[in-house]
């Protein structure tokens, strides 16, 4: 592996240093000294600044040096990048001003930080890459644990049949923005954990965002057996059992990367139920320093929190539990003698007989846990009461932080530019504050259309180019190039669609009545559109039905060509459809989506979200900042809820939607429209941002945990 950084012209030496600090992918400044150091660069590697600099020419690195303009942005952007590293000024210590410099342990098996880094499947990464970005931008010393993945998640191609295929791609080492950790004698950080009867050795990698560090375990080494070197390949890629066997790893690995790493958190955040194995080794650790089982788990308990993500019981994690005893085997240590006790932290039966299930184990082993929305909360409440058997609903320590999305990452630059001009140049440092965003209200309609205009034609040039590479360089079928979005119309009302492909999220409702859609979709100067993508899982077959059945739609003529399915979704994919969609449509079932954010990304650039009474929608929704899909049947007979949401949905299209995006004044602009447009930003921006939801379990959940654990 070529770790090799070519020496850099001394005015602009620190390059290497901002290319390997993902903060640069949410700070506008430091994307514009990459951007101008070689601008078919930045295109070519799909916004990749380590491959870029392998890839750029001494003549022109020569020339940046010369140029004042670029060393300008340069200097600017090193000192802004050692500023927020040491978090001078920012929230967390000037809120909590006194508290011991200690970190908050944060464990997630994805993290979505870029598209340069495949880490993730899909919404839990998002969400734990946005809450590292704000705990960054807030000043928290968080420290990530994770999985490298070298081969990541799989990337999508859909045959001319509708088939999705799935490639699994090797990460190129040299072009990712990782580094080998270091531990605190100044060694590489290789450890070992014992599953089953054999040791499997892993690596470790650094990710950096500003403030916050991320630590990334990779099992992909010369000691061990390959099959151990795929146990972290890929992302939820093996069977039940290198399942178990990645979250052993994750959990009790983890926490010995953060010992060789000389951290001492004062909280541990455990971001669902994959990480929870961290109580077996804290519980360890205390053992070996003398304390009862008991008092141990007590510690553990106090100092750890838990977010679940799951409304439904089949989706939580569980394992037989001689399955899980015959993995830990070589993991107990002291707790050998306490085996029973531990077993019983994890043992539930959520129906199909006792198992060992994480979820059970990381309600038990915390002091909090933590849903993701307000219905979820209720969801979870009864969906986990029996866990809590003695405890009066008021004082179960379930609590609710509603998730929310990274506005520096998801804001499209043109709208922040409409923000700095109308709002002022610091809008970005009061985007959670609720009164701050009356001001929308000055923002003038044409400049507000003519930004939304550019975000869809963004959108749509990034579409018809991705189609003419497929016909391009893949040849393929003319009716896969119109399904890529060929046909689609720059000024047409667009509707957005992109989300994990699974039954849940009912991606075929629109289709429900195929004729009345045509009729929507094809009328006389009012067309519109829809843009779909997403991923189904490897193995659900189903989801992989759905998507056939899209694609079928895309190529069908009787829509004119105004369905386009988007290959490959992905977080670059993401950032074109919620900024550039008119409308973002969202049909799960109720109540299987948590809380979903896709939407919040759309509402925050004023995309409006057209969705059913589901996840942050049901708390979101205001009944002027978008619409409310509501069939009036509850329950959950298909039969019954399909036809009534379907119905609520042509309907909203047909007698709103459409009217008020066509409804022009004299100038041609959609002011009713608008209207929406700035309710959406202005009820969204402060409440659904990942500053609001941070800084709510820093206040509820972080700030609490560093009084009651003593230092170590
Ligand atoms: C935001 C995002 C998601 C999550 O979307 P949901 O609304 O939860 O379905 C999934 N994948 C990508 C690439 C995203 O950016």
């Amino acid at each position: 592996m070529g770790f090799e950084r070519r020496s850099l012209p001394e005015q602009i030496s620190g390059l290497w240093q901002l290319a390997f600090d993902l903060r640069w992918t949410w700070q506008p400044a430091v994307r514009e000294v990459f951007r101008r150091l070689d601008y078919p660069l930045w295109r070519l590697t799909s916004h990749n600044p380590v491959r870029m600099l392998h890839l750029m020419t001494d003549q022109r690195l020569m020339q940046a040096a010369r140029d004042p303009a670029i060393v300008a942005l340069y200097d600017a952007a090193i000192s802004g990048l050692s500023r927020a590293v040491s978090a001078k000024g920012s929230w967390w210590p000037a809120t909590y001003p006194g508290l011991p410099n200690r970190p908050i342990a944060y464990f997630s098996a994805e993290f979505a930080l870029h598209q340069s880094l495949p880490i993730y499947a899909g919404g839990l990464g998002v969400l734990a890459g946005d809450h590292c970005k704000e705990g960054s931008d807030l000043g928290i010393p968080l420290v990530g644990i994770g999985f490298m993945y070298p081969q990541g998640y799989f990337h999508q191609s859909i045959t001319s049949e509708g088939q999705q295929e799935e490639q699994y791609e090797h990460l190129q080492w040299d072009h990712a923005p990782v580094e080998p950790a270091v531990t605190k004698e100044g060694k590489p950080c290789n450890l070992s954990v014992v599953l089953r009867d054999r040791v499997v050795h892993f690596t470790v990698w650094c990710v950096r965002l500003g403030r916050v560090k991320i630590y990334l375990l990779d099992t992909s080494v010369q000691e061990n057996a390959p099959a151990d070197r795929e146990l972290s390949a890929r992302l939820y890629g093996g069977d039940r059992e290198s399942r178990l066997q990645q979250e052993i790893l994750l959990g009790v690995g983890g926490v010995r990367v953060l010992r060789a790493l000389g951290y001492q958190p004062m909280v541990w955040h455990l971001n669902e139920g994959h990480t929870a194995f961290v109580a077996l080794e804290r519980i360890r650790e205390l053992l070996d320093l003398g304390e009862s089982f008991d008092a141990a788990l007590e510690r553990v308990r106090r100092s750890t929190i838990f977010t679940t993500h799951t409304p439904v019981a089949a989706g939580h994690d569980a394992f037989p539990v001689d399955l899980v005893e015959s993995c830990l085997a070589g993991c107990w240590g002291a707790v050998e003698s306490h085996r029973d006790e531990f077993m019983g932290i994890g043992c539930y039966d959520n129906g199909a007989g006792p198992l060992f299930n994480m979820t059970a184990l990381a309600i038990r082993s915390t002091s909090a846990t933590n849903a993701v929305s307000q219905l979820h909360g209720r969801v979870t409440f009864d969906m986990w009461a029996k866990i809590w058997p003695n405890v009066p609903a008021r004082e179960c320590p379930l609590k609710t932080v509603t998730n929310g999305v990274h506005v520096p990452t998801w804001i499209a630059p043109d709208m922040a530019r409409l923000f700095e001009r109308h709002l002022g140049i610091d809008w970005e440092e009061h985007h959670d504050a609720v009164e701050f965003w009356e001001r929308i209200s000055t923002v003038p309609d044409e400049d507000l259309w003519t930004v939304r205009e550019a975000l869809r034609s963004y959108l749509i040039a990034f579409i018809r180019e991705r189609a003419r590479e497929l016909w391009t360089h893949k040849q393929v079928t003319a009716a896969r190039v119109v399904a890529a979005g060929t046909l689609l119309d720059p000024a047409a009302l667009t509707i957005g669609f992109a989300r994990r492909f699974t039954e849940y999220k009912r991606p075929e409702l629109i289709f429900y009545d195929p004729d009345r859609l045509a009729r929507i979709l094809t009328a006389f100067r009012r067309p519109v559109q829809i843009v779909f993508a997403g991923k189904a899982h490897p193995a659900d077959h189903q989801g992989k039905h759905h998507l056939k059945n899209i694609f079928g739609r895309a190529v069908d003529p009787v829509f004119g060509g105004r369905i386009a399915f988007v290959e490959d979704y992905d977080l670059h994919v993401a950032h074109f459809l919620v900024q550039g969609c008119d409308v973002w449509l969202n049909t799960p079932r109720k109540p299987y989506e948590a809380s979903g954010t896709s939407g919040m990304k759309a509402s925050i650039n004023g995309a409006l979200h057209l969705s059913t009474g589901d996840g942050w929608w049901a708390e979101g929704y205001t009944g002027s900042n978008g619409w409310l899909i509501d069939g009036g049947v509850a329950g959950d007979d298909p039969a019954a809820v399909d036809p009534a949401d379907a119905e609520a949905l042509y309907r909203l299209l047909e007698e709103e939607v459409v009217p008020t995006f066509y409804d022009r004044n004299a100038n041609r602009i959609p002011v009713r429209w608008l209207q929406k447009v700035r309710e959406a930003i202005r009820t969204t921006m402060p409440r659904f941002s990942a500053r609001r939801m941070v800084k709510q379990y820093a206040e509820w959940m972080y700030a609490p945990g560093f009084s009651v654990e003593p230092r170590h």
